[in-house]
C-alpha cells in the first residue's frame, strides 16, 4: 500500500451503478491547429475535391456508426441523421465550396469559415433548440476537419478491452457507437444531467458521471478507477481496501436489483392490502417494452413532444395515429395516457415560428400554445381519437390554469369528434379526459376542475417550479427545488382531496413519483396512481409492498404539522431508516444527495 493521498473527484451522477476498471482516454479535443493558406487557380478544383472526399468519408463513417448502433439506443439514431443532413445543407456544403472557389482558400479554412458563419447566424436566435443545432454543426465540421488532416477517429465501437471511457466530452456520434460489451461506463469533464450522453447512458444502463471538470488531465491511459454513478464520485488509483469496499457495494446493488426486478410484476400493494397503480412515463414508442418488462400497469404519461422536435418537419396526423395505435395495442388492456402537446417552456420545435419571450416558462406554452394553434392541436387530437379505437387510450391536457382553458380545450375536442362522426371514423366516444395539475391556480380551483374532468394527474416538476418561483432549468436556483416543501405537500393534498370529493382518480406523474422517499406520504394522502420512468418501477413497487397504509397515515399527520422542507425531509429519512438501509443509498439519487 502507498502513502499517496486518496484522489477522489466529484461530478454529477447521471446514470446509476458502480464500476471498477481501467481508464481509456478518448481524445476528442478539437482539431484546432491547421494551416490556412491561399491556393492558386489551378489548385482550386483539387481543393474542392479534397473537401468532397473528406465529407464523403465523414458520411460513410456516420452511416457505419448508425448501422452498428446497439439495439437499445437505435431510437436516438435521428441525431446521426441530423448530422448527415447538415453535411448536405447548403449552409455547410455550398458555403464551403463557394469559399474555396471565390476566396481561393484551402478546404480547412473554408470549413472553418462556414461554421463561423452558421454560429453567427444561429447565435442571434435565442432558442435552446437552435443552440443545440450549433453543436451538431460543430461536430460535423470537426469530423470533416479530422478527415482532412488524416487523423484517425477512434470509434467507441472498436474498443476491444473492458474499459471506462474518460473524455473531455462525448458527442452524440460517440455515445451512439458505444459497444456495451466493452465499455463499462464513462466519465467526462463537461456535461449535464439532461445531456444527450446522460440519456444514452441510462438507456444502455451503464454508469456515468459528468461535469468532472479536469478529470481528463488527472487520469492516464490504464489508470485504475472506481466510478460511482449513484453519488457522482470517482476514485483515481484506489487502494486495495477501497476496491474491496466498492466490490461489496457493487455486489449488494446487483443483489438488490435482481431481487426487486423479481417483484416488479406483483401489484403495488401495501402490507395491509391497499393497492395503487404504478405506470410508466415514456417519450418514445420504443420505451414501451422496457415499461412492460419493469412491471408498468400501463402508461401514465406519454410525453408527445418528441415527434415535433425531430428535424424531419411536423408529424402528419397519420404518423401520429400509427404511433399512438401501436403503443395502445402493445399495452392493451392496460391504459395509455397521452398528454397533448406541451411545447414551449424549454421545448421548441424548429418547425414553428416562436416569438421570442423573456420568460418562456410563463409564456405561450403547452395548452396555451395549442389553443392558439388550433389546426396543429386538432391534428393531434384526431390522431389520439382514431387510435383510441385500438386500445384503452385516455388523454390529458397539460398546464391547465383554470376552468375556461379546460372548457375551450374540450370544445375543440368535441369539434374533432363531430368531424370523425361525419367521416364515420371509429373512436372511443367515452375516452377519458384528464387534467394535469401543475399550475398553482389549478390547485386552488381543483374542486371546480374536477367536475369537468375524468381524472387528474399532478405534474410536480412544473408545480414546484411555479409554486416556489424557481426556474426548473436554472442551475443557480436548483438548490431551492424542494419537493419536501410544506407548500408543495399541502398543494398535493388539496388536489387529492378535491379529486376524492368529486369521485375521480388522481395520479402523480412528476419526478416525485419515482422517489421512494415520497411513496409513503403519497399513499397516505390517497394517491391512486404513480407514473414514473420505467427503470424506477421495481423500486417503487418494492417500497409500496414494504409499507403499511395505517402507519403511513399516522406519519402523514405529523408531517403535515412540520414547518420547513428540511424538517419534513429529516422526519421522513429518520422514519424510513430501516427501509432505506435495505434499499441502499440509491434512494437518495432522486432527491439530489
Ligand atoms: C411535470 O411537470 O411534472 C410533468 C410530468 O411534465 P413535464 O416534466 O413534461 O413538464
Ligand atoms: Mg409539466
Amino acid at each position: 500500500m502507498t502513502d499517496t493521498p486518496l484522489r477522489k473527484v466529484k461530478g454529477i451522477a447521471v446514470s446509476p451503478g458502480i464500476i471498477i476498471g481501467k481508464a481509456h482516454l478518448i481524445d476528442r479535443s478539437r482539431v484546432k491547429i491547421f494551416y490556412q493558406y491561399l491556393i492558386s487557380d489551378q489548385q482550386v478544383n483539387q481543393e474542392v475535391e479534397r473537401f468532397k472526399e473528406a465529407l464523403n468519408a465523414a458520411k460513410d463513417q456516420i452511416i457505419h456508426l448508425k448501422n452498428r448502433m446497439p439495439e437499445q439506443i437505435k431510437k436516438h439514431s435521428f441525431i446521426l441523421d441530423t448530422h448527415l443532413m447538415i453535411m448536405d445543407d447548403s449552409m455547410f456544403f455550398n458555403a464551403t465550396i463557394n469559399a474555396i472557389l471565390s476566396e481561393k482558400i484551402n478546404a480547412e479554412w473554408a470549413v472553418k469559415k462556414s461554421v463561423e458563419n452558421v454560429e453567427n447566424l444561429f447565435s442571434q436566435i435565442d432558442d435552446p433548440y437552435i443552440k443545440e443545432r450549433i453543436v451538431d454543426v460543430q461536430y460535423v465540421a470537426e469530423r470533416v476537419l479530422r478527415n482532412l488532416a488524416g487523423k484517425e477517429q477512434e470509434s467507441l465501437f472498436e474498443i476491444n478491452e473492458r474499459v471506462i471511457i474518460v473524455a473531455h466530452e462525448l458527442s452524440p456520434a460517440d455515445t451512439s457507437s458505444i459497444n456495451i460489451a466493452k465499455v463499462m461506463g464513462f466519465i467526462t469533464d463537461v456535461g449535464g444531467r439532461t445531456s444527450h450522453a446522460a440519456i444514452i447512458a441510462q438507456s444502455l444502463k451503464i454508469p456515468a458521471v459528468v461535469a468532472l471538470e479536469t478529470v481528463t488531465r488527472q487520469v492516464q491511459e490504464g489508470t485504475l478507477l472506481i466510478v460511482d454513478g449513484n453519488t457522482g464520485e470517482v476514485i483515481i488509483d484506489p487502494d486495495d481496501d477501497l476496491i474491496i469496499l466498492y466490490q461489496e457495494k457493487q455486489l449488494n446493488q446487483e443483489r438488490f436489483e435482481s431481487s426487486i426486478i423479481r417483484l416488479s410484476h406483483l401489484p403495488a400493494e401495501t402490507k395491509d392490502g391497499h393497492k395503487i397503480k404504478v405506470r410508466a412515463n415514456i417519450e418514445f414508442l420504443e420505451e414501451v417494452t422496457a415499461a412492460k418488462d419493469n412491471g408498468a400497469e400501463g402508461i401514465g404519461l406519454y410525453r408527445t413532444e418528441f415527434h415535433y422536435l425531430r428535424a424531419q418537419g411536423l408529424p402528419t396526423e397519420d404518423a401520429l395515429f400509427e404511433d399512438y395505435k401501436e403503443v395502445a395495442e402493445i399495452l392493451a388492456p392496460n391504459p395509455v395516457t397521452i398528454r397533448t402537446l406541451d411545447l414551449g417552456g424549454d421545448r421548441f420545435s424548429s418547425e414553428v415560428s416562436w416569438t421570442k419571450e423573456t420568460n418562456p416558462a410563463l409564456g405561450l406554452r403547452a395548452i396555451r400554445f395549442c389553443l392558439k394553434q388550433p389546426s396543429m392541436f386538432k391534428s393531434q387530437l384526431r390522431a389520439i381519437l382514431r387510435a383510441s379505437a385500438f386500445g384503452d387510450i385516455q388523454l390529458m391536457f397539460p398546464m391547465i390554469s383554470g376552468l375556461q382553458e379546460l372548457l375551450d380545450s374540450r370544445k375543440i375536442l368535441k369539434e374533432v369528434m363531430a368531424e370523425l362522426d361525419q367521416e364515420r371514423t371509429a373512436y372511443d366516444r367515452n375516452i377519458k379526459v384528464g387534467v394535469m395539475i401543475e399550475v398553482p391556480s389549478a390547485v386552488t380551483v381543483a374542486d371546480i376542475l374536477a367536475k369537468h374532468a375524468d381524472f387528474f394527474s399532478i405534474g410536480t416538476n412544473d408545480l414546484i417550479q411555479y409554486a416556489l418561483a424557481i426556474d426548473r432549468v436554472n442551475e443557480h436556483v436548483a438548490f431551492m427545488y424542494q419537493p419536501f416543501h410544506p407548500a408543495i405537500l399541502r398543494m398535493i393534498l388539496q388536489v387529492i382531496k378535491a379529486a376524492k370529493q368529486a369521485g375521480i382518480p388522481v395520479a402523480l406523474c412528476g419526478e416525485m413519483a419515482g422517489d421512494p422517499l415520497f411513496t409513503s406520504v403519497l399513499l397516505a394522502m390517497g394517491i391512486d396512481e404513480l407514473s414514473l420512468n420505467a427503470g424506477g418501477i421495481p423500486m417503487i413497487k418494492k417500497m409500496t409492498r414494504s409499507l403499511s397504509l395505517d402507519k403511513a397515515k399516522a406519519d402523514l399527520r405529523k408531517i403535515m404539522k412540520l414547518d420547513t422542507a428540511s424538517q419534513v425531509k429529516e422526519f421522513i429519512v429518520k422514519k424510513m431508516k430501516p427501509l432505506l438501509d435495505e434499499l441502499d443509498h440509491r434512494l437518495f439519487m432522486a432527491t439530489g444527495e
